[in-house]
């Protein structure tokens, strides 16, 4: 079960004919679908899940370095934990600028674009906000700058979990070079976890402005060498691919392409699964 973890750049799927796509939302305002925990939803292999009488929120942060990466890391479990009542933020590292070989688009005209379908994609999968930090597409290090943006995030939003890049693999399962701005925004993401948005300390201009420090309880990280969390996302992949369609800059939606993501996340036994290395910090 050692499948596909959400870590190629679009380039490499970029096909050649396009029609449209249809799918399922992941509709969060199904009442019957609100309330459900997430054993309903996930089956045996799952996240774990606040304790809301300790005043931890139903919330997950996914932190990503362009636009699609979340999509392609973490796109089937966001829509699972929207429809479990979750609130999903994405939040976007850099501005996407440098992600298209076409001509005729400016980079700047790019970075409008990806934005908007980063937003569309988000909408399909009852994601509720998407945030974008505007570092240079291409140029990102794991920067004083950077974990700054994203400690004021978790602040900010106070998730329970946080999905981003695995930021170690330099290579991934021996098949794929993990881009360095993948291994930035891991990195930053990590270390803003812990110790950064935890220790009030650390950039206390923010405990000034009134932003609490904030503990995340779990962090879940894709693109991983030695995954520990198959989450099934069978019932959502069609929406997961739908998402990544959204990405018309990136993507073509031909059979060929569509039929490729498929096999990418489809196990022997013919189930979808997003992979993540989980890790559960101390409280
Ligand atoms: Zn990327």
């Amino acid at each position: 079960m050692d499948k596909f973890t959400g870590t190629m750049d679009a380039a490499r799927f970029r096909g050649q004919s396009e029609h449209a796509i249809t799918s399922t939302d992941c509709d969060t305002t199904e009442g019957t679908q609100m309330a459900a925990g997430l054993e309903d939803l996930f089956g045996q292999e799952r996240p774990g899940e606040p304790d809301e009488a300790e005043g931890e929120l139903k919330r997950a942060l996914v932190v990503a370095a362009h636009p699609d990466d979340a999509d392609f890391g973490a796109a089937g479990t966001a829509c699972l934990l929207a429809r479990a009542g979750w609130e999903v933020r994405y939040i976007v590292a850099t501005d996407g600028s440098k992600g298209s070989d076409d001509p005729s688009l400016t980079p700047a005209q790019l970075v409008e674009l990806r934005a908007q379908e980063q937003r569309d994609a988000a909408e399909l999968l009852g994601v509720a906000s998407v945030g974008f930090l505007g570092f240079t597409d291409g140029e990102l290090t794991a920067s004083r700058e950077l974990l700054e943006a994203i400690v004021r995030e978790i602040r900010t939003f106070q998730p329970f979990a946080v999905y981003t890049h695995d930021p170690e693999p330099v290579i991934i399962r021996d098949s794929f070079v993990n881009h360095s701005d993948h291994r930035a925004t891991g990195l930053a993401t990590v270390d803003a976890v812990y110790p950064a948005a935890r220790d009030r300390l650390n950039f206390p201009e923010h405990i000034a402005e009134g932003l609490p420090a904030h503990k995340v309880r779990e962090l879940c990280l894709w693109g991983a060498n030695e995954p520990n969390l198959q989450i099934d996302i069978t019932e959502v992949v069609e929406t997961k691919i739908a998402a990544l369609v959204a990405h018309t800059t990136q993507f073509d939606s031909d059979d060929a392409f569509l039929e490729q993501m498929r096999t990418f996340w489809r196990d022997d036994e013919g189930r979808y699964r997003e992979a993540f290395r989980r890790i559960v910090l101390f409280r």
